[in-house]
């Protein structure tokens, strides 16, 4: 049987996520059928499409009516996403955004964040004590649970209150940018906002990074694919810099790999053999 998948945002034309996961899915297919008999025709899993979604309150009625055996969520609509599934599981319960929808054998839309996991995969080998997030919205949730999971300290810094408040409720640190007196200074310090996406903005006042930058060892942007103002100017303090472009890639192998959890062809392909795929389109 055929599986459809899709991604839904808006604007969604610039995703990367049909292409990442197409791949993948043919890629798995010619891996666990490397011997092929002569004149046998060998199924194809899925296939993953975009939708361009306008109105938020559509999202369920959509995924429903193309018959969807699961999603990816993106900008704006992950908090619909958590609010339009019938169960959410892991830490997308604390996060309180969905990323991934999956329709299981019962009937039932099960959600799940897997920025959270496909973030920790990012830095899970370096040794940080204490993170900085810049900014607080939605990705800023999914990095802020992951690492306090992981037993990191986590402090936000936002340019404007409001959604500092998710964050304070929660029992982080929090600051707006000009109530900034950090009570320590931070080995990461993490780009979650938007700034230097489609301008060249830095996310806070150059002064205070530069400040930042002198005492950490990392520099994270969740932006890819470019060299972003941030990171040029931790590169210069001499940080070790990482862009998006892995995150992209493990949230999304983590979202294969539940889509098809209930496929006994495709649980063959470990999450290892769909990131590697996935690098192997996206260099
Ligand atoms: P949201 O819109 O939820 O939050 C954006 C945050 O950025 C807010 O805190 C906002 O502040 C702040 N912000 C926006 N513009 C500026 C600016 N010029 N200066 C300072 N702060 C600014 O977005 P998301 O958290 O969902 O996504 C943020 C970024 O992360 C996007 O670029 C997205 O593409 C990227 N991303 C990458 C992923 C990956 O896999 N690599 C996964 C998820 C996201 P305020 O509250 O004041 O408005």
């Amino acid at each position: 049987m055929l599986n459809f998948f899709a991604v839904f945002g808006n604007p969604i034309t610039h995703s990367k996520s049909p292409i990442l996961h197409n791949y993948a899915l043919l890629r798995a297919m010619q891996d666990l059928h490397k011997k092929p008999k002569e004149g046998k025709v060998y199924p194809l899993y899925g296939c993953y499409g975009r939708i361009l979604l306008t109105d938020s309150k559509e999202l369920r009625k959509k995924f429903d009516i193309h018959t969807l055996s699961g999603a990816n969520i993106t900008l704006p609509f992950k908090e619909e996403a958590f609010a339009q599934c019938d169960e959410v599981r892991g830490i997308a319960r604390e996060i309180g955004a969905c990323n991934t929808w999956v329709r299981e054998k019962n009937g039932i839309v099960v959600g799940y964040n897997t920025d959270a996991e496909g973030f920790y995969a990012c830095i899970a080998g370096l040794t940080i004590n204490n993170a900085l997030i810049l900014g607080a919205g939605g990705s800023a949730r999914a990095v802020a649970m992951i690492l306090r999971a992981h037993g990191i300290g986590v402090s936000l810094l936002n340019r404007s209150q409001k959604r500092l408040n998710f964050f304070r409720d929660h029992g982080f640190e929090c600051y707006e940018s000009e109530n900034f007196e950090p009570s320590c200074s931070y080995d990461l310090i993490i780009n979650t906002t938007s700034a230097g996406l489609n301008n060249d903005f830095l996310p806070c006042e150059k002064g205070k990074l530069e400040a930042m930058f002198a005492d950490a060892c990392y520099a994270f942007d969740l932006i890819y694919g470019m060299p972003t103002p941030f990171l040029t100017l931790a590169k210069a303090y001499g940080l070790n810099v990482s862009d998006g472009k892995d995150m992209l890639i493990y949230q999304a192998a983590l979202a294969l790999e539940l889509f098809c959890k209930d496929i006994p062809l495709m649980q063959e392909a470990t999450y290892t053999q769909l990131v590697s795929y996935m690098r192997e389109i996206f260099v």
